[in-house]
This record gives C-alpha cells, structure tokens and sequence, in this order.
C-alpha cells in the first residue's frame, strides 16, 4: 500500500501519540457506567477501586517497581512538579539543585522558579552530541544539593542520559535522584528495581494513552511530601478524586507498550534508520544531532543547512507531513531550541532543526512518502535566496 498525497503522515511521537484503540475500550465503561468513587464504601464503587489497582500493577509491570511505589498524577509536568517540590520542602532558600541545560520546560521551569526563590542551580552542560560529562556532574554537588534532576531521553534529540549510572553517583554523595523519564517509558526497556533511581516522571499521552494523566515512580524507601494535598488519595500522596477512566487507560497503554516494547526496537527502530539514511544520503548540508550519542530508537533530529524550521515546518504541512522544530511546546515561539544551542552555542544549527518522531502505527508507505516530500522541501526553501526569503515563503507556500 502506497501512502496517498492526502494522507496525514503524524511523525511527531514525541509532542503526543495517537491513542491505542484497546486504551479507548477499557476506558469506556468507566466514563459511561462504573462511575463510583473510589473512595466510597459500596460495592458499586468497589469497581472503580478495583480497575485503580490492575493499572497500578500494569504500570508497575512495565517499569519493573512496586504498584505502592506509584503515585498517579495529572502528567509528566506535575510530576516534576511534585518532586521538585518534595526534594526542597516547599522552602528552597539556601538549597542547591543540580539539572541538566537540555531539559524539558517542565524541569526547567520550576527549576528556574526555584533560582528566583533564592535556591542555586546548576545546570550542567552537554557537549556536541549531546552527552553529559559524569565527571562535572559529580564535581557539581554540593553538601547543601537537595536533588539532582535528570532527563532518562531527550525529547527533541532522543539522546540516552546513563540515569542508573548517575543515580549511582547521587546515592554515593547522599542525594535524591530524579529523572524524567516521559520520553523514555514505553521506548527503551525499564527496571527500576535494584537501581538508586529515588523518583521517576512519566506520561501516559506519550505512549498511547490519554492526555492529562501520568503517574510519579517514588522509591519506596524515599520520603515524600504531597504537592496537592487534600482527602488523602493516593496512599496520601496526592490529593483528590482519582481519574479513573483516565487511570484505567494509563494501565492499559502500559501493557501495550510492554508487548510492544520489542517491537519498538526492531521495527520502529529500523523505520527511523531508514529514514534518516536516506534524508543524510539524499540531501545535502544534512546532519543528525546527536548522531554520536546513545538514542531513543524512534527519534531523528536533523539540521539542514541554508532552511529556517518555521518555513519547512508550513510546507511539510501543505503535505500533511507533522513534524516539529524542536519541542511541541516552543512552536509559536520563535526561540530557538535550548537544547540544540546547548550542544552548539555558536552554531545556527537550532533555527535550522527538524525533529521527526516515528511511533507504531507508522507505516513504511508513510515514511516511503516523508523520504519523498522532505528533500523537496528543503531543495525548495534553499532556492529562495537568502534577502529575499522572509517574503518569499508565503509565495512558495501557496505554490507547492
Ligand atoms: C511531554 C513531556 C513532558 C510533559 O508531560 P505532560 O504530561 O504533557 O505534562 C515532560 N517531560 C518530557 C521530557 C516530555 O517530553
């Protein structure tokens, strides 16, 4: 089967995924008849309690914990959140926290929030490819380090951090670990017992489930402090009425995405090769970033010499080709990406930045179509001569 021209071609996995169809199914009757609360005393609710447990336990499963070891929260950004908040007990005056320069803005943000508050922070470097030096994240804590905060998978780039490694070092010097893995759980293989990883963020809209729930990994022998208190949900550690429809469609894209995991590996992760293969073969003034780390198996950020991203990104949509320049999030903004200025600070590469982020339901017609358009694209933008291109791309864009 031929992908058709006017085929929507969603390589953007890592801004949200489409919901798997058995995530769907289990919710349903949990929105439509088992609408007990949980915390109620009657049969009728037992239901709702019951499927909190299953997902707990599916989570637990892909991420080779303890189900009391999950909290479920709204999302990867609370999660963050949360910990952040724990690890400095609301009072970050004359603390210190160690982070990475290329994490998401949910790290970031409270992070910056937390300097403003009279907190240091050290946000540790990366070099070309992307990799953190061990040694100066070491050399960086402190006695006073209250938590040392970093990404298991660059979302933008796919580069790999050695999080158990780090954690190892952190446990050493006596400090919390954190990662937020949300791009990393249902990507790459998990297991976290026996690792000195003390909290984990995830994220169930990256991997097939809904928007607006995830869940929080706390080991069990970590102190915790709530960032939303109130009825004592959650073993009491986080407050409010469960979201259960939405809970029960975490569990289930958490055993998806454990049968799906191998799967992943080999034929995603072949997809993404071809695919960046043919883009550096085929295009010239072409690179990925990162290229040289350790990545997740579906991501593929390039740079591509004399284009500007918002440009490409507008003619790729002419093609229905969904794709990002840098994160999800920054669209709109016209900021360049933080993490590829990170790993090049005097390089223009981060305006010249494409990520492509392939998932399951891809198909080979798909990115047979994608290794069409996207050289064209780029063939095109690089016609217009440089003076003249701000004007220009409204023009090409309503002719291609
Ligand atoms: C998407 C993402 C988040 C935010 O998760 P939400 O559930 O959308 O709040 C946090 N960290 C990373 C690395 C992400 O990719």
């Amino acid at each position: 089967m031929t992908a058709t021209a006017d085929e929507l071609i969603y390589l953007d996995n890592n801004a949200t995924t489409q919901l798997d169809p058995s995530v769907i199914e289990e919710m349903l009757p949990f929105l439509m008849e088992h609408y007990g609360n949980p915390s109620s005393g009657y049969a009728f609710a037992a239901r709702a309690r019951k499927a909190l447990d299953l997902a707990r336990e599916r989570l637990a499963a892909l991420l080779g914990c303890e189900p009391s070891e999950i909290v479920f929260t709204s999302g990867g950004t609370e999660s963050n959140n949360a910990v952040i908040n724990s690890a400095l007990q609301s009072d970050p005056r004359g603390k210190h926290v160690v982070t990475s320069a290329v994490e998401h803005s949910a790290v970031l943000g409270p992070c910056q929030d937390l300097a403003k508050r009279g907190c240091e922070v050290t946000f540790v470097g990366v070099d070309r490819d992307g990799n953190v030096d061990l040694a100066e994240l070491e050399a960086a804590i402190r006695p006073e380090t209250a938590l040392v905060s970093m990404m298991w998978a660059n979302n933008e780039t796919g580069v790999l951090f050695p999080v158990e490694q780090i954690a190892g070092i952190c446990r050493a010097k006596g400090v919390l670990f954190h990662t937020d893995a949300v791009q990393a759980v249902g990507k790459i293989p998990i297991r976290l017992r026996n690792t000195a990883i003390n909290f984990l963020s995830l994220s169930a809209h990256k991997f097939h489930g809904p928007k607006g729930i995830g869940a929080l990994y706390v080991n069990r022998r970590t102190r915790f402090s709530p960032l939303i208190v109130g009825g004592g949900q959650e073993n009491g550690r986080r407050g409010g009425t469960e979201n259960v429809a939405s809970i029960v469609g975490l569990g289930k894209a958490a055993e998806r995405a454990a049968e799906y995991l191998p799967q992943e590996q080999t034929q995603v992760r072949a997809m993404r090769d071809r695919f960046e293969k043919t883009i550096l073969e085929n295009v010239p003034g072409a690179s990925v970033n990162g290229a040289g780390a350790a990545r997740l198996p579906n991501t593929s950020s390039f740079s591509f010499e004399e284009i500007e991203s918002p440009a490409a990104l507008l003619l790729l949509d002419r093609h229905h080709i969904c794709c990002s320049a840098g994160s999800a999030c920054r669209t709109g903004s016209q900021e360049a990406s933080h993490v590829l200025r990170a790993m090049d600070s005097r390089g223009d590469g981060a305006r010249r930045s494409l990520r492509f982020s392939l998932g399951r339901y891809n198909s080979e017609s798909q990115i047979d179509r994608a290794i069409e358009i996207v050289p064209k694209v780029v063939e095109k933008l690089r016609q217009l001569s440089a003076p003249a291109r701000e004007t220009a791309v409204s023009t090409v864009t309503t002719a291609l």
